[in-house]
């Protein structure tokens, strides 16, 4: 968990190639839900490109899917689900049915000024969804995927600064009551990393953060 532009897409990639879980996103899920054209997709783009959050009923059903159809043995790593205390309630109701745990809640924490900055700044590969930065993280050529055949990087359509400042209050008023809930619940690790540095970091300290989660 944490705030737009905190690292949790790039850091989350990072994790399951050392760990080996799933990595879901449900941002990634639901781009891929509207470059697929399908009404559902529409829909979505409604909410993404104002920077508000996909109403609940939508974001449960199909993270409960991705969820259950994703190969979990090795774990799943999940990234922007659950954002709302319902989303989460959902997810606990879920798991228990299906008996698995859940073992940790890893919040990276950003201070706003240099989430703006990092949003505004964040290309990433429509090809593979790797993640970079126009100063911070670049590309070995500029513009292009370093790992998809020179590919031409893209600007999501909900990075512009405008959005930005609507997905920061979003995160505020409906996501950040999410971490009290697993913090209030006490049966849930909760792990607090600063994700104010430089990528490489903070990925040293996440995976001292997740490995000590079990
Ligand atoms: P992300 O890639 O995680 O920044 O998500 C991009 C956008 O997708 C968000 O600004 C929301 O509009 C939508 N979204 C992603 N995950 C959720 C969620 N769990 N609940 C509601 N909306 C979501």
């Amino acid at each position: 968990m944490g705030p737009p532009g905190a690292g949790k897409g790039t850091q989350a990639k990072r994790l399951v190639e050392k760990f080996g879980m799933v990595h879901l996103s449900s941002g990634d899920i639901f781009r891929a839900e509207k470059a697929s054209g399908s009404d559902l997709g529409r829909k979505l783009a409604e909410y993404m490109s104002a920077g508000e959050l996909v109403p609940d009923g939508i974001v449960v059903e199909m993270m409960a899917k991705a969820i259950t159809t994703a190969d979990s043995q090795a774990g799943l790593m999940l990234d922007g689900f659950p954002r709302t205390v319902p989303q989460a309630e959902a997810l606990d109701a879920q798991l228990a049915e299906a008996g698995k745990p859940l073992n940790g809640v890893v919040v990276i924490t950003c201070d706003d000024q240099a989430i703006v900055a990092r949003i505004t700044g964040r290309r990433s590969c429509p090809r593979c969804g790797k993640v970079y930065h126009v100063e911070f993280l670049k590309p070995q050529v500029e513009g292009r995927c370093d790992d998809c055949d020179g590919v031409e990087l893209a600007q999501r359509a909900d990075d512009k600064e405008e959005v930005v400042r609507e997905r920061l209050s979003a995160y505020y008023a409906q996501t950040e009551p999410v971490i009290t809930y697993y913090r209030d619940r006490g049966e849930v690790k909760v792990v607090e990393v600063d994700g104010n540095g430089a990528p490489d970091q903070v990925t040293a300290k996440l995976v001292q953060a997740v490995a000590g989660l079990g």
